[in-house]
């Protein structure tokens, strides 16, 4: 009776949101908007630059969680309904240029990477709006326009035909969290190797709680795009690979920092499947990898850490995890401010231990925990993480997001991994 009644008021009512959540159908197709821009600036400012706007074939992510609950990421965009204004999607985001504005090179220049963001395709106009956290964490805007989806200058045309295989699939797109794995630096000739590359990488992904346990949630694509030479760039040592996606080991000159920052050809070659996560697999027996939440992740095929970067890296880009290492050389400075808590889930500076996981701290383990070995299997608040010895506090004394010895992810860490697949296959 009441399940009637409720019916035959949004009925009447007709809403375009129930509860607060907004009704998929009635804001987007199953379409993708592509918003295509330059990100620029230095230490201190961030610029949006627009560049194109796409229409893409199949929203792979669930139209039932549109609003991002997590608020993870240093960045984050919003669509708004023009008409109502209301907020009807969201997503937070932590793109390589905000790693690069904490380095040494942004205080004295200015540089622009190419960003693509993407969200359902808009029935009606929309207004996107960009935000960057400031250092005391709080966002603020740095764009906003309008989009008209009836606009025929949004690129409407076929992706290119690239050979992929399905290495799992579970199920509907929307339903899942479907991963693309892209060849980067493969020949034509190494496609076999590709694929064997692949499989044995996603292996070790499913190999480890809690992807071991819910393995049914995700979709695994690998694309077959060739490159004209075999490898990576190690500008280091002099050595430049005419590759798909322009990778390269030394970002912020640091030896085993692997990135892209060809989004471009990226996201043109990825959009033959549906996908929610991007794999950049390099083919090279270096050790090295890089993730970033919502954006990128990248690692290498052949170094026998490979499977535990890959799995490392893919806690930064899919759960939007930190570092819970503190002693390894990296380029930034200043990169956590002790004065706010981070947003990453796993790392804590104190000020508010309580929206952590201060409840998952027995009460006869000591805060702060000492790393001396009587609590190494206990969760706690070790202090050093985020690159920091002091101020920053992790939850265990190891954990895959620390080092490539640690077995598993903390108990914090595969909490946060599981609800970040819960709330995007709702
Ligand atoms: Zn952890």
């Amino acid at each position: 009776m009441m399940k009637k009644l409720l019916l035959r008021i949004i009925i009447l009512l007709g809403p375009m949101s129930v509860w607060g959540t907004p009704v998929f159908d009635n804001f987007f197709t199953g379409d993708v908007l592509r918003f295509d821009y330059l990100l620029s600036g230095n230490q201190t400012s961030a610029t949006v630059l627009q560049c194109e706007i796409k229409k893409e074939k199949i929203w792979s992510g669930s139209h039932n969680s549109l609003i991002d609950n997590l608020k993870y990421g240093t960045y984050r965009f919003q669509v708004y309904d023009n008409k109502s204004g209301e907020l009807i999607f969201s997503k937070g985001f932590s793109p390589v240029f905000q790693e690069w504005q904490s380095t040494a090179e942004a205080k004295l220049i200015n540089k622009a990477f190419y960003q693509v963001i993407r969200f359902p395709f808009p029935r009606k106009g929309v207004l996107l709006k960009i935000d960057k956290r400031n250092y005391n964490g709080q966002f603020s805007e740095i764009y906003s326009s309008t989009i008209d989806p009836d606009n025929y200058f949004i690129i409407n045309e076929n992706p290119k035909n690239i050979p992929f295989e399905k290495i799992q699939f579970s199920g509907e797109p929307t339903n899942k969290i479907d991963i693309a794995i892209l060849a980067e630096g493969y020949t034509d000739d190494e496609m076999g190797k590709f694929m064997e590359d692949a499989r044995r990488l996603t292996d070790s992904l499913f190999a480890v709680v809690p992807f071991s346990k819910m393995k049914d949630y995700f979709n695994v694509y690998a694309l077959k795009t060739p490159s004209m030479e075999s490898g990576t760039d190690i500008p280091g040592e002099h050595i430049y690979k005419n590759t798909l996606y322009n990778s390269t080991f030394y970002t912020f000159d640091i030896s085993r920092y692997l990135t892209t920052s060809d989004m471009k050809t990226i996201h043109d070659m990825a959009a033959v499947v549906p996908y929610d996560q991007l794999i950049i697999l390099v083919n090279s027996t270096r050790y090295g990898g890089g993730g970033f939440y919502n954006f990128v992740n990248v690692c290498t095929s052949d170094h026998n850490l490979s499977p535990k970067v890959f799995v490392h890296e893919f806690g930064h880009g899919f759960a939007g995890l930190g570092d819970e290492y503190y002693t390894s050389e990296v380029a930034y400075n200043d990169y956590y401010n002790l004065k706010v808590e981070p947003w990453e889930p796993n790392l804590t500076t104190m000020v508010n231990f309580a929206s952590k996981w201060k409840e998952l701290v027995d009460p006869k383990t000591p805060v702060p925990t000492p790393r001396d070995g009587k609590y190494a299997s206990k969760v706690g608040a070790f202090e050093g993480g985020g690159y920091l010895t002091k101020g920053i506090y992790s939850p265990m004394d190891n954990c895959r997001m620390k080092s490539n010895e640690a077995p598993d992810f903390c108990p914090v860490c595969q909490k946060a991994i599981r609800e970040v697949i819960l709330e995007n296959t709702k």
